[in-house]
């Protein structure tokens, strides 16, 4: 039989690009439920979905930061029936925290964290009842570790995987899957409104030392991060069909093999200082091994991509 699937912040990005995907499948296995807080922004979504819409593939309303506006969407699938559930809205937020305001804080915190609690408390019920259900959440890298000017974002992506580690034990239980798609750097509108945010911030609430970091190393780095380890929207939307499609979906995939080696970092020492340390080093004091590891990624990718088109 066909899954239904609901996915949230399918106006754009990886959202968009998996609805797609989902939507498009040869043999017809899904439902799609594209969600978007604001139909004024559908047209992009309604063109790539052409001939499918209305057939594998509907647009509906739904704000993560919304308990009503969710329950009213839930409420119009047929049975209220979602088997397999998306959690993909998401926003970032760079800068030093004093040139942050606290409701700016809560905003990521409220639609990265709160908007997949809403979302459980309106879709788990039905899943454990039914004993079935995939929950797929798109995290992030930083839900994993932590990075320079990313403080609040990387703190809403570990309450994701905080939260989603202590569900995934009850949700055995139940026979429920969760997995955790942690992305890289994904070149998308994401990417974009942060680092214009970012420009445009007033940095006067900051040191000097502080502002300096954050505009003349981080922001003048920002670009060539994503533009040498970037991957598409369509890939991490490609990474999260085959976890929905895999029949023991693991815990936690990371789509970007070239990110891999960062995040390893992290389990190489029970300490914590060795990513830290490097992060640091890379950042401050050996701008020149900054570049160098730039550009072995890029090399890398490059020569990832040739052995894809020569195979
Ligand atoms: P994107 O900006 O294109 O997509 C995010 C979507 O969420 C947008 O369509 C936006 O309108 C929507 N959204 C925001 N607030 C919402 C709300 N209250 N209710 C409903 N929808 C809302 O960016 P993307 O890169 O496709 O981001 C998708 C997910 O991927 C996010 O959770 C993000 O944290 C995560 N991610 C992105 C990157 C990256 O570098 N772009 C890396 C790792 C993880």
């Amino acid at each position: 039989a066909q899954k239904t699937v609901l996915i949230t912040g399918c106006s754009s990005g990886i959202g968009l690009a998996l609805a797609i995907k989902l939507a498009r499948d040869k043999q017809k296995r899904f439902k799609v439920y594209a969600t978007m807080r604001n139909l004024s922004k559908k047209e992009k979504l309604e063109k790539a979905a052409n001939n499918i819409l209305g057939k594998t593939l509907e647009i509906k309303q739904l704000d993560v930061c919304d308990e009503e506006s969710i329950k009213t969407c839930v409420n119009n699938i047929p049975e209220r029936r979602i088997d397999i559930l998306v959690s993909n809205a998401g926003m970032g937020l760079i800068g030093p925290i004093e040139c942050q305001t606290i409701d700016e804080m809560k905003t990521v915190m409220d639609t990265n964290f709160f908007g997949l609690v809403r979302l459980l408390k309106e879709i788990l019920p039905d899943m454990k009842k039914r004993k079935s259900g995939h929950i797929v959440i798109i995290s992030s890298v930083m839900g994993l570790q932590g990075i320079l000017f990313n403080d609040v974002y990387a703190a809403s992506k570990f309450a994701v995987e905080g939260f989603c580690e202590s569900l995934a034990i009850q949700a055995l239980q139940f026979k429920l899957r969760v997995s955790l798609i942690e992305p890289g750097p994904v070149i998308t509108e994401f990417e974009k409104k942060v680092y214009e945010d970012g420009m445009k911030m007033d940095l006067s609430a900051a040191d000097e030392e502080t502002a300096r970091m954050f505009a003349d190393v981080y922001l003048k780095n920002y670009n060539q991060i994503f533009q040498s380890l970037g991957q598409s929207a369509e890939e991490v939307a490609e990474h999260t069909v085959k976890i929905i499609l895999t029949e023991n979906p693991p815990f936690r995939h990371q789509t970007n093999t070239l990110y891999t080696p960062v995040t390893t970092l992290k389990y190489a020492d029970p300490n914590g200082n060795l990513p830290i340390d490097s992060f640091y080093k890379m950042v401050f004091h050996h701008d020149r091994i900054f570049h160098a590891s730039l550009n072995f990624f890029k090399l890398l990718r490059w020569s990832s991509r040739k052995n894809i088109a020569s195979t």
